[in-house]
């Protein structure tokens, strides 16, 4: 499927829930149940099966969970089977927190997934305590170890840049791919939803990141890809920049998202949003019907850096 920008769309990202085990600060707000979708609007698993079916046909080939944690839907290693087996889907990623990963990692893996992006924003266990609201740092690291003994490879961490918060650790993160096949991406602070965005940290750019490792040589990007990517010299992984601000990827941009309600979003960083309305009452030449109309509202790029309007909905209601 082409989008009116010559796009090729490929690749739906599916919000499965908006719950989540932790309140990262610039996600969500610490009360995360204020204004929680209700447990009737959240899409079954035969929706959002049904959905993919429908995106398959329009040539989506590629698939990643996210939310909220998906991790704490239950049934998700059903849903992904699900999934998997729906012909034309060639690829099914998560994001995840890691918290749960150490015991669903196997599982995750026979069920059809191919790989896991892991948020890991500080290795220093009272940090992450303190910017998850409560999280449990030795998790994360035991559902990194798991992703890669069952082969959720090449694991990428995602690490939000936070000015004053984690800066002195971007050296310790860049490091990890010295020896090991992974892949540390930076992710630029965003201005999204009702989080709070800096009152113990502030936004620091990915080339001011770069400036301070001249020693990082750039790679060849992967197609689509969101991140420019670099390596260590004779490194084996490689360090990612995803600059959703300071130098957007849009031109680029192959995908859709599906919310944990049943709302398209052609653009994370805009509030339009298509309802499904749900789509087991759709017939199936409406369905595809929506979803084209869903590509066709992709906007050349997003607007955020000229003054648009801020986006409304917290980022674990869109999945990042
Ligand atoms: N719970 C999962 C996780 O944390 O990986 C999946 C959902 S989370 C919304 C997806 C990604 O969005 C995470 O890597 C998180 O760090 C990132 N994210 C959340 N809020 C953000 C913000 N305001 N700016 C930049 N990235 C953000
Ligand atoms: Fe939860 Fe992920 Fe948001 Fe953190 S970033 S609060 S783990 S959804």
């Amino acid at each position: 499927m082409k989008d009116h920008f010559e796009r090729v769309i490929d690749y739906m990202r599916i919000s499965i829930t908006d719950r989540c085990n932790l309140r990262c600060r610039y996600c969500m707000p610490a009360d995360g149940f204020t204004n929680i979708i209700p447990r009737e609007q959240i899409l079954s698993f035969e929706e959002i099966t049904r959905l993919a079916e429908a995106a398959a046909k329009l040539g989506i080939h590629k698939i990643r969970l996210t939310g909220g944690e998906p991790l704490v839907r239950h049934g998700i290693v059903d849903l992904i089977s699900r999934i998997h087996a729906v012909e034309g889907i060639h690829e099914i990623g998560i994001t995840t927190n890691g918290i749960l990963l150490a015991d669903m990692a196997d599982d995750l893996k026979k069920a059809g997934v191919s790989r896991v992006n892991i948020s890991i924003d500080t290795l220093d266990p009272e940090k992450y305590a303190s910017i998850t609201r409560g999280g449990k740092l030795d998790k994360v690291l035991a559902g990194i170890e798991a992703a890669k003994r069952v082969g959720l490879t090449p694991v990428k961490l995602n690490v939000v840049a936070l000015g004053g918060f984690n800066e002195d650790e971007f050296g310790d993160f860049i490091e990890m791919t010295r020896n090991e096949d992974i892949i540390v991406r930076f992710i630029e602070l965003m201005p999204i939803g009702h989080a709070d965005l800096g009152d113990s940290y502030g936004f620091i750019s990915n080339k001011e990141i770069l400036s301070r490792f001249p020693e990082l040589v750039p790679v060849e990007n992967e197609k689509y890809s969101v991140s420019d990517d670099f390596q260590l010299p004779g490194g084996k992984g490689k360090v990612g920049f995803i600059s959703a601000l300071s130098n957007h990827f849009c031109s680029s941009c192959n995908k859709i998202r599906l919310t944990s309600d049943g709302k398209i979003k052609p653009c994370l960083h805009s509030n339009d949003e298509i309802d499904m309305k749900g789509p087991l009452t759709l017939s199936d030449d409406e369905l595809l019907e929506a979803l084209r109309a869903s590509v066709n509202r992709k906007v050349e790029h997003h607007l955020l850096n000229e003054g648009a309007a801020p986006i409304e909905r917290d980022m674990n209601k869109i999945g990042g």
